[in-house]
């Protein structure tokens, strides 16, 4: 048993909708664990307020779970916070009483939005004492103000947002704050919240934490994390936990077609050679590695004849206004008697006239929504690897031989819009080697090498997974993998760069600590197209002060600093440790963090967003794993 908050941190209100949560009780939970960095404490705070919160409500709990992770809703349905800085200082000055300049001087000097309210409102006298916020109340502002849209939306937002404030307590302003730029910067992870959340359901069930093991915990924990990954909805979730118990909501909350699952992984092979070590004797099938998007489609055809199809980006995004040739030829390549599948695959850019895969560059230049399919330039064909559902029944946990097997029989290629991925059941070494090097002929990235039979061939969704395994011809050839870095800040450029910027400062990511890790500047691999194209980009994300949750050192400060919005993959010549860069540091030496030699452009990964960018850790990894190569 680890720490324990004392009860009476929840006194609920009463309002017309029945008992209702003080949003600052909630806050006080933040601040808690704002103040701890132990895993374990914070999963036992926010694991006891949630168990207190059970008994109030199911939906007081699909809210405060919510707030938690400062989502509004499921992420495929792209409805966010994030609301841009300008409309922030405008509503606080409102709130505030104050001038827009003054607001933005307290933010030079406090750096934090949050805490710039907090000293805004502890210096201004109110008449009367409002209504006090409750979590419900918060919850349902925060879906409207994300959903205005139209001509007035600023106003109307900023107007919602100017009442939120007023109502509140200093506390409640700064995660107000934090919560409608887009995260709560805690240190709580969504990770971290669904373990608190399957305990807290747990004990709820059980009445008493007394007779449960450890081991119970762990398995409620896992359980949840697995039906998430599957059914992405968390209110869905919470009522089927008070309807049927944490112990069976996975046969109530599986995997649909309509909602995203989140993708399998693969973990780095650096030579062909120690596949066969590592799969120790198990059957295995090499696939190429297509460079394109990731494409999750899905499809239903009710009884009635109507249907639907939609494809997910890797990132959960809606992506079907992107391929709607895609969507409409899905049906080809089905069947007819198939009703509703989900498939994996790649969509990779198509030469219609030589028949060839096309570069991701050529991918990435068609339209993200295409109204009308006489508009698209590029054609794109999706080669499929895998097939996750197929006629009412999830085949996740299937083989991948019984998935494929399901794929060939139930689907027929259809010429340049849909082909299954090229495989060979291989065995020697030397074959592999040589399908590597056929795959780069074939304009692949190399290949996907997967278990074939067994429980460890199943479909693990949202894992990097040892069973998925990718080899690269770099990799081979000893160049390494690329990173994928996140752009927080420019420089203005000299010479023949004067009007572009001449270099950019590149971070990665902490998801425990939340920060972006400076790791390196870069000045390469840009074409002058890229120069231009980046500055226009960029310049709408332009913000005036580095955000609290950038960690750079004085000597890199660029003379532009970025909201987190754009993931550049990068090449390097290796890593080296650095006492300017911050990349994981002091994992490695105390006093020193990581950087990239020699940093080269070499794409923009629009289909990740910037917390999907390389971690810390993976960083600190690669550094490890040269170490040994060398
Ligand atoms: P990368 O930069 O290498 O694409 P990543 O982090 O996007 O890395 P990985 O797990 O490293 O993803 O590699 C798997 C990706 O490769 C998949 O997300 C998918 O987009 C792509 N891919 C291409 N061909 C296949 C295939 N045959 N099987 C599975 N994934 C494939």
């Amino acid at each position: 048993k680890t720490v324990s908050v004392e009860k009476t941190i929840l006194e609920t209100v009463s309002s017309k909708d029945g008992e209702q949560i003080p949003f600052l009780a909630l806050c006080k939970v933040f601040e808690k664990i704002e103040a701890t960095t132990k895993r374990l404490e914070i999963t036992a705070l926010i694991r006891d307020f949630l168990t207190q919160v059970m008994s109030i409500g199911q939906k007081q709990l699909a809210h405060t779970v919510m707030l938690c992770m400062a989502k509004i809703a499921p992420d495929h349905e792209g409805l966010e916070l994030g609301i841009g800085e300008s409309i922030l200082i405008k509503s606080i000055a409102s709130a505030t009483g104050r001038q827009v300049a003054r607001v933005k001087q307290d933010q030079h000097e406090l750096g934090d939005l949050g805490t710039v309210v907090m000293r805004g409102k502890s210096n201004q006298r109110t008449m009367f004492k409002p209504k006090p916020l409750t979590v419900s109340k918060v919850f349902t502002t925060f879906k409207e103000i994300a959903m205005t849209s139209g001509s007035s939306s600023i106003q109307k937002k900023s107007g919602l947002i100017t009442g939120l404030l007023a109502s509140c307590s200093d506390i409640e302003a700064k995660y107000l704050i934090r919560s409608l730029e887009g995260r709560l910067r805690i240190g709580l992870a969504e990770s971290t919240v669904q373990t608190a959340l399957a305990h807290a359901s747990l004990i709820y069930e059980t009445g008493s934490e007394d007779d449960l093991q450890g081991e119970d915990f762990q398995q409620a924990s896992e359980n949840l994390k697995q039906v998430l990954s599957e059914f992405p909805i968390y209110d869905r979730v919470i009522e089927s936990i008070y309807e049927h118990g944490i112990s069976d909501v996975a046969n109530h909350c599986m995997l649909t077609p309509t909602l995203p699952v989140k993708p399998m992984l693969a973990k780095i092979e650096k030579a062909a050679g120690d596949i066969l070590r590592r799969f120790e004797g198990r059957p295995f099938t090499c696939e190429y590695k297509y460079d394109g998007e990731r494409s999750q489609i899905h499809y239903v055809r009710e009884a009635d004849g109507s249907e639907q199809c939609v494809i997910f980006s890797r990132n959960a995004e809606n992506n079907t206004g992107k391929y709607p040739d895609i969507a409409r030829a899905v049906k080809e390549f089905a069947k007819k008697d198939v009703m509703s599948f989900i498939l994996d695959c790649e969509a990779v850019a198509w030469d219609l006239e030589t028949g060839k895969i096309r570069s991701f560059q050529t991918l990435s230049s068609r339209k993200k929504k295409v109204e009308d399919e006489s508009e698209i330039k590029i054609g794109v064909c999706c080669f499929v690897f895998d097939l996750l559902y197929l006629n009412g029944e999830p085949l996740i946990r299937h083989p991948l031989r019984k998935r494929r097997d399901l794929l060939r029989e139930n689907f027929v290629p259809v010429a340049n819009k849909f082909q299954f991925a090229i495989s060979k059941d291989l065995i020697e070494v030397e074959d592999i080697q040589e399908f590597l090097e056929q795959s780069v002929v074939d304009n692949c990235e190399g290949l996907m090498i997967k278990t074939l039979d067994g429980d460890m061939s199943s479909y693990e969704p949202s894992k990097r997974s040892m069973n998925w395994l990718k080899l690269k011809k770099d990799y081979v050839d000893g160049l390494g993998d690329s990173l994928d870095l996140v752009v927080i800040g420019a420089y203005y450029g000299k010479g023949k760069r004067v009007g572009a910027y001449g270099a950019y400062l590149l971070a990665c990511y902490d998801p425990d600590r939340e920060e972006y890790q400076t790791i390196c500047k870069i000045g390469t691999g840009f074409s002058d197209a890229d120069l231009e194209s980046h500055k226009t980009q960029l310049d709408q994300n332009k913000i005036e002060q580095p955000k609290p949750y950038f960690a750079v050192a004085d000597k890199t400060k660029p003379d532009i600093w970025f909201e987190p919005t754009q993931v550049w993959e990068v090449k390097a010549a290796d890593l080296s440790l650095s006492p300017i860069y911050q990349a994981a540091f002091g994992e490695i030496d105390a006093n020193k963090g990581v950087s990239l030699r020699f940093p080269r452009f070499i794409r923009v990964r629009d289909d990740k967003s910037p917390e999907m960018a390389t971690t810390s850790s993976q960083v600190a990894e690669m550094y490890e794993s040269q170490k040994i190569n060398h």
